[in-house]
């Protein structure tokens, strides 16, 4: 049997009946990587010897007494402070930085004993959607490797397609995490704002962060979601959840109205990735659910406001990467202002570059009230809007990505079309919802995901909705590279 290709709920199985050791599924999944990574490039960092180490301690306990989740392998994010291991969030500036504490999450997925198996790449601060912009390397998508990933969350996704962890955390500010998801043919889910800590999170746009999870099923996202979320004195903005999510074990969508969220299947919708969704549509439809078209008018601007108040918040949270308290500092400067000038030029991408310098201008006390206050108005139109339909509606669907996974280097040249990626799940961060993928077909041989929105702090109807239609739908989460000898 090969385990790399078995959800985290088999995988505690088999350890809970004594099939496999913790040690042996670790191996499993480092030889996995060893044989595979090459070409998908996940990993930025694998941390073989403190994983074996940690399974060791696991076995080394009588079955009886271990915690549930404990010896089940996890890949993180780099973006997340694990102590002891370098955390660069995809950025030079951040090279050689090894925070000296755990984020939350990590801390409670440690305390439940679970492996870690190393950190995975991302785009440079969680800025992008295809993972492109980590100043490392370039993660490839499992189902075709000339593809991207997705991103920013793209080495999250990519690893669990390519069964190189059973499930990993991801982060999403504006779709990073059901993006790659979608792209790469697993379940993304997104929480509510406030149902995870942050802290320990290398901050982005603090306002619209989020720690979530990338699984191959939905189940396993439900059982992540309950060992992550919780309220943290160490993070004033988390809140838990108001019950944990449990089993999601519902078949039927009986009783449940779905609005179909019109702005977002119009043109900027590839025909292949509306097909797909239109037979998402009729199974929730033959599952007894009930689906309408709602108009939510104001996310068409969500891209827009989005693009002012995330590198507004950017622009604020990375003056903290300064040459003097973390990671890179630049070789030689005459004083105090050349070593923050230079250690920032030679550490920072052009993307990020490009982010402070539209937040610094967003917020100048020329531009405030025509950028930065006007995003904020069209936020809270965004967030009224979904208040209404959610007045009518159980869940709101739409595609997740208006597109199939693109080839690499298809957008890096024009950031306006990269920004359109995130159409469809940036309008989900502004108005702090939860939101989840779930793989729904394919289009050319290419995953298509299908995204479900629910209210706030709704998650444990929507992962049940979401196993309904997963159980459904059936689709395929194992791309062909699954099988070790198609690796390149
Ligand atoms: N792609 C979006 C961006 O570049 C969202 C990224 C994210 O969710 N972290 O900002």
């Amino acid at each position: 049997m090969d385990v790399t290709t078995l959800t985290a709920h088999r995988c505690r199985e088999l350890l809970a009946a004594g099939e496999v050791s913790a040690v042996e599924l670790t191996r499993a999944y480092l030889d996995r990587i060893a044989a595979t990574d090459g070409a998908v490039q996940a990993y930025l960092a694998v941390d073989a010897a403190g994983a074996v180490a940690a399974a060791a301690a696991v076995d080394a306990k009588p079955r009886g007494e271990r915690l549930p989740w404990e010896g089940v392998p996890i890949g993180l994010k780099d973006v997340l402070c694990v102590k002891g291991m370098e955390t660069t969030c995809g950025s030079r500036i951040l090279k050689g930085y090894i925070p000296p504490y755990d984020a939350t999450v990590i801390a409670k997925l440690r305390d439940a004993g679970l492996i870690f198996l190393g950190k995975l790449n991302m785009d440079e601060f969680a800025m992008g959607s295809s993972t492109e912009n980590s100043a490392f390397q370039t993660t490839r998508n499992p189902w075709d490797l000339d593809r991207v990933p997705g991103g920013s969350s793209g080495g999250s996704a990519a690893c669990v397609a390519a069964s190189e962890a059973p499930w990993a955390l991801g982060t999403d500010t504006g779709g990073s995490i059901r993006q790659p998801a979608s792209l790469c043919g697993v379940v993304g889910l997104k929480p509510t704002y406030g149902a995870v800590s942050r802290y320990g999170l290398v901050a982005f746009a603090s306002s619209l962060d989020q720690i979530g999870s990338l699984t191959r099923d939905v189940r396993d996202a439900a059982a992540l979601l309950d060992l992550i979320a919780g309220r943290d004195p160490r993070d004033s903005t988390s809140i838990g959840l108001p019950e944990p999510v449990g089993e999601p074990g519902r078949t039927s969508l009986e009783g449940l109205r779905f609005g179909v969220i019109g702005e977002l299947i119009g043109d900027a919708c590839e025909p292949g990735v509306r097909e797909v969704f239109d037979s998402a549509v009729d199974a929730i439809g033959t599952l007894g659910g009930v689906c309408e078209e709602v108009s939510l008018p104001s996310v068409e601007r969500g891209i827009a406001a989005y693009y002012l108040i995330a590198p507004s918040e950017a622009s604020s949270n990375l003056a903290r990467f300064d040459g003097v308290r973390y990671g890179h500092r630049t070789a030689e400067s005459e004083d105090l202002y050349e070593m923050y000038v230079r250690t920032r030029s030679e550490g920072f991408g052009a993307e990020v570059k490009r982010r402070i310098m539209i937040g610094t201008y967003a917020l100048s006390a020329g531009y405030y009230d025509a950028y930065y206050a006007q995003a904020q108005r069209t936020r809270t139109l965004i967030i009224q809007d979904f208040a209404r339909a959610f007045a009518a509606f159980d869940f709101l669907i739409s595609p997740t990505s208006p597109s199939v996974a693109f080839k690499i280097g298809e957008r890096t040249a024009d950031p306006l079309s990269m920004y359109l990626s995130d159409l469809c799940t940036i309008p989900v961060n502004l108005a702090a919802l939860p939101g989840i993928s779930i793989p729904a077909g394919f289009s050319a041989g290419l995953p298509v995901g299908l995204q479900i929105i629910g209210p706030h702090f709704s998650e444990r109807g929507m992962l049940g909705a979401a196993h309904a239609l997963e159980h459904h739908l059936r689709v395929n989460v194992m791309p062909p590279l699954a099988a070790p000898e198609a690796a390149r």
